[in-house]
């Protein structure tokens, strides 16, 4: 395997791999694995696909986080504009949704005109002007992580500790971060089921990024109920502004706050309003327009009602991202157009109590998948 990686990555990148073959070379790593060496190996080739970022100016101010993956998990785009509001400046190649999990690209494309293409020479101007920028990989931004990721989406081959380590690396070298942040999640929500195997991830992150110079600090988070009060990409934008602006749910600010890695100066700062401005700048300085309406308006609402009354014991993230994502939200295959404004808006979440016949959330639905929606929410949800 070893020997041949760099060639086959460079022929992914360049379009010269038949996609049976990619699909093939997925599926063998996925089933056997490979050696941290060659994780490593993979990891380099992948961010050497195309241009490397780098930023000579830097005085360790450079930092960026990533999670690998889950349910109403939209810390990312919090943490972006406040760290740079907190004198960072995040240069953040992030990725789409993989699987029943949300994408933090797929959310930003809520906003009107947002764009996550933009090449090496404009994400430099934003963030030299805003202190921050979201972006997806490129034709010349880690290609080769453009298309294996869209292919494990496809394929069922997301959950491998080695495919996920060089794709969420590949990106964070090419964006030329000094630091990361990885939120290394485990839970029914998550890619990782257990912490053993969230541990196992964090290990492989850690240390294929030590040894390509990339100082990382691990921390291993529950992902058994979904994050914060709303699933969804518009539902999430607006979740995220609301906790920017200094309002939002708590398990997200404290979330927000633990990863900041300045628990007390993060939460001065989301309290303050500023770091709403900075997100405000980053918007404008990709395209997007806030004073318009969301992309994916209109949704119709159904109220999902409790059949007891009691406490919610278990508000299970799993079925709640495999509803939502039947809803519209994610993606089956590259093509597939995903809804912006569906989603599920909770009422109510675990500890919380709930009435029989009364609602503890309300699904939004463009028509599409929503009986089905609806059992896997209900189904969702233990009452005891
Ligand atoms: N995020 C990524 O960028 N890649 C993965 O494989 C999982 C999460």
């Amino acid at each position: 395997m070893e020997s041949s990686i760099q060639d086959f990555i460079r022929g992914v990148a360049a379009g010269n791999v038949p996609r049976e073959d990619a699909i093939a070379w997925l599926r063998e790593v996925y089933s056997e694995g490979l050696s941290l060496a060659e994780t490593a190996e993979l990891t380099l080739a992948m961010a050497d696909s195309g241009e490397r970022l780098s930023w000579p100016d830097s005085g360790g101010d450079l930092v960026d986080k990533h999670s690998t993956g889950g349910v109403g998990d939209k810390v990312s785009l919090v943490l972006a504009p406040l760290w740079a509001e907190m004198g960072f400046r995040v240069p953040m190649l992030s990725g789409r949704g993989l699987g029943i999990t949300g994408g933090t690209l797929d959310k930003l494309e809520a906003i009107p005109g947002f764009r996550t293409d933009l090449d090496a020479g404009r994400l430099r101007e934003v963030l030299e002007s805003t202190g921050c920028f979201i972006n997806g990989q490129t034709a010349s931004l880690a290609p080769a992580d453009r298309v294996l990721y869209a292919l494990r989406n496809e394929t069922d081959t997301i959950d491998s500790i080695p495919l996920i380590t060089s794709s969420i690396l590949s990106k964070k070298l090419a964006e030329g971060t000094g630091r990361l942040v990885m939120d290394v999640k485990h839970g029914s929500g998550a890619f990782m089921k257990t912490k053993n195997q969230a541990h196992a991830l964090g290990e492989s992150i850690c240390k294929t990024g030590e040894q390509a110079g990339l100082v990382v600090d691990v921390h291993l988070t529950l992902m058994d109920q979904p994050l914060g009060l709303a699933v969804g990409n518009s539902l999430e934008v607006e979740e995220a502004m609301n906790i920017l602006k200094g309002d939002g749910p708590e398990d997200l600010v404290d979330l927000v706050a633990r990863l900041s890695g300045d628990e007390a100066g993060a939460r001065e700062v989301l309290g303050s309003g500023a770091a709403f401005e900075r997100f405000e700048h980053m918007v404008l300085a990709q395209g997007g327009n806030l004073d318009a309406p969301f992309e994916g308006g209109g949704c119709e609402e159904i109220f999902l009602m409790a059949s007891m009354s009691g406490r919610i014991q278990r508000l299970d993230a799993f079925r709640i991202g495999q509803a939502v994502f039947t809803l519209g939200a994610g993606r089956k295959e590259e093509g597939d157009t995903v809804h912006p404004g569906v989603g599920i808006r909770f009422l109510a979440k675990e500890g919380d109590p709930v009435v029989a016949g009364e609602p503890w959330a309300v699904l939004l639905h463009a028509g599409r998948g929503v009986e089905e929606a609806e059992i896997l929410a209900q189904a969702a949800l233990e009452v005891g």
